[in-house]
């Protein structure tokens, strides 16, 4: 069965598609500046020529539409024709508290994820501008829906719940819902099959740090905890978002600077973070470069980010009374071993011991980085958030036939 999976943005929309006989990527691309003047489209066959291609594309119908004739065209193409495409696993980033898992799309989980508007104002509706365009372009063919949230949904009250006015709960559902539950659930399953162990038996503590960063405690394989919070602003120093802090700077800041919420909400998510203590990028490769230089404000911003990333392990062993694998993924996670280092430097006191050899190997596939005496289990897999989103859909597809 082919499969494409597509992550649609207000502005972009990236697709892979999947053989899911070997799931194996066919091939996969990204849509750039739709609804501007001049939109990108780049194609990545697998063993062939990227190609891009520049022209006017004013929504995601179109977008869809430029996508499938790559797919199908003579000379960049990988199927003949798009009747090969038997289903569409669709990234959404908000399943509030209806979706534990991905669903099959009808009319009423459309109408339910439009409900949700008002949770992920900015990625909920590009989400729905996505199933209705693969709707149009490829009618009859089955759409699924996977949520960063469903993973999440595991938490138990006490975890989710704010410590606020309950009747903020029963209004609004203002609560704990989490994010990247894709990636933490399908590194904390990949980290289980590496070690040969059942999942059941393990407490995991997955760090996802990329631009967005959150940690998740997966205890007997369901999330018992997770850094981010109502928003993907809680938790974690970020590339641009603060993580947490106390509330109240909100309210005096507003107040001190007369800033509006619109302004204050893009300080916090936009200009924060590594950004504003480094004040030079919010990319963690000029951070360790200007900390291994030196440069006093870079040196700040590492060291906040390492200390905030270690306190979360700490309390996540904590929360699940014990540690026996802690993985590292996504960007940052994959690829600096001086940020996986210098964590699991001050985590001696958990029985963590890294192989400062082997953490400094690079390889895109999952491996161990603690040593043989380590009483942790140290291991970065890289993560595969559409492959999570392919087997879902698959499956949700095979289930409902
Ligand atoms: P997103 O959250 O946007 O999906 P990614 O998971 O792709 O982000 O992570 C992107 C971030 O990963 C970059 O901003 C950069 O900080 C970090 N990164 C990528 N490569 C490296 C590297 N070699 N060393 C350190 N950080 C890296």
């Amino acid at each position: 069965m082919k499969v494409l999976v597509i992550n649609a943005g207000s502005s972009s929309l990236k697709y892979q598609l999947y053989d899911m006989t070997d799931e194996t990527v066919l091939a996969k691309g990204l849509v750039e500046r739709i609804g501007m003047d001049s939109s990108i489209l780049t194609h990545k066959p697998t063993g062939k020529e990227e190609v891009t291609e520049v022209s006017e594309i004013l929504e995601h119908t179109t977008a869809i539409r430029k996508v499938l004739e790559k797919l199908t065209d003579k000379e960049h193409g990988v199927l003949s024709s798009v009747d090969e495409i038997q289903a569409v696993g669709h990234r959404v980033v908000h399943g509030g508290e209806t979706f534990k898992g991905s669903a099959l799309v009808t009319p009423e989980v459309k109408a339910e994820i439009r409900r949700l508007f008002d949770l992920a104002p900015l990625h909920n509706p590009p989400a729905i501008m996505g199933i209705n365009a693969a709707e149009v372009n490829m009618p009859g063919v089955p759409n699924v829906v996977a949520f960063d949230t469903a993973f999440h949904q595991t938490m138990e009250e006490k975890v989710y719940l704010y410590p606020i006015p309950k009747v903020l709960y029963k209004k609004h559902r203002i609560r704990r819902y989490g994010a990247h539950g894709t990636s933490h659930q399908y590194v904390s399953r990949v980290a289980a099959e590496f070690l040969n162990r059942p999942i059941e038996e393990l407490k995991i503590i997955t760090c996802h740090i990329g631009n967005g960063a959150s940690l998740t405690a997966v205890k007997g394989g369901v999330s018992v905890d997770t850094s981010m919070g109502l928003t993907p602003l809680e938790g974690l120093m970020m590339g641009t978002r603060s993580g947490d802090l106390d509330p109240t700077v909100v309210t005096f800041v507003m107040n001190k600077e007369e800033l509006s919420i619109s302004e204050v909400n893009s300080m916090l998510n936009k200009h924060s973070g590594l950004l504003a203590i480094s004040g030079s990028s919010s990319d963690m490769r000029d951070i360790t470069d200007g900390w291994e230089a030196g440069k006093p404000n870079e040196t700040l911003a590492f060291e906040m980010y390492e200390y905030r990333l270690r306190k979360y392990i700490g309390a996540y062993a904590a929360a699940m009374n014990g540690v026996d694998v802690i993985v590292f993924t996504a960007g940052v996670g994959e690829n600096s071993a001086i940020v996986r280092e210098k964590t699991c430097e001050n985590l001696s006191y958990l029985g963590v011991e890294l192989d400062k050899e082997l953490n400094k190997v690079r390889s895109g596939e999952p491996r161990r980085i603690s040593t043989p005496n380590s009483k942790v289990e140290v291991l970065v897999i890289p993560t595969n958030e559409e492959l999570m989103i392919a087997r879902d859909t698959l499956q949700i597809v095979q289930e409902s036939k």
